[in-house]
């Protein structure tokens, strides 16, 4: 509830608009990501996979339906008035930590739905599996693209790597920009270590 806003006020960079470019310019078949900010889709990146999930929605662990976390958060603030001015220390995964000795009187949100008490954001927490559809999603990218351009990612998730697995399995190249190692390091053609926000604006001139 009190790292929310920060989130959803996060705004695109120039590498997530470049991806964009890229795209609409028809040299990128499509965006899969890891991230869960829906930063992509915000620099206008149609149809992209969220491998990891969204923050943006939330979903009831009961009746599996989904909603907008904009609208949860209306909830959350209405039933919880005495936690919106606390202090609290923002981390930059989105959490925030609260003392918790203001936890005790925190008032849950129930399923718009089903009325049910576990509703947590639809992302993947570590430990968990990627949804089936967007790990099935993210394959068929791969299978139908000409080759994979990794951007800022170590690939240390297996659900990253085996995209690259695949993708070298069918003799299609990758190519890497990123800083410092990454688990597919011997798959990778080339690899750019600078920034994505410098490399992606200088690509995009290139070849749009
Ligand atoms: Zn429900």
């Amino acid at each position: 509830m009190r790292g929310w806003p920060t989130v959803a006020a996060a705004n695109p960079n120039a590498a997530h608009r470049s991806l964009a470019d890229l795209q609409a310019h028809g040299k990128l078949a499509g965006v899969i990501t890891q991230n869960v900010d829906g930063l992509h889709s915000a620099a206008g990146s149609p149809d992209v996979v969220d491998l990891h999930g969204n923050l943006h929605r939330v979903r009831c662990l009961d009746c599996a339906g989904t909603f907008s976390r904009a609208d949860i958060q209306t909830r959350l603030e209405a039933q919880n008035p005495d936690l919106r001015d606390i202090e609290v220390v923002l981390a930059p995964d989105g959490d925030a930590q609260v003392a918790a000795e203001f936890l005790e009187g925190f008032v849950l949100p129930l399923c718009p739905r089903c009325s049910g008490e576990r509703l947590k954001p639809d992302v993947v927490f570590f430990g968990e599996n990627v949804a089936a559809n967007d790990a099935t999603a993210a394959m068929a990218r791969v299978q139908a693209a000409d080759a994979l351009l990794v951007v800022g990612s170590s690939l240390m998730a297996f659900s990253a790597f085996r995209l690259c697995q695949a993708a070298h399995r069918a003799g299609k190249p990758i190519f890497a920009i990123n800083h410092g190692k990454t688990r597919a390091d011997e798959l990778i053609a080339l690899k750019i270590d600078i920034p994505c926000e410098r490399a992606l604006p200088l690509l995009c001139n290139l070849v749009t």
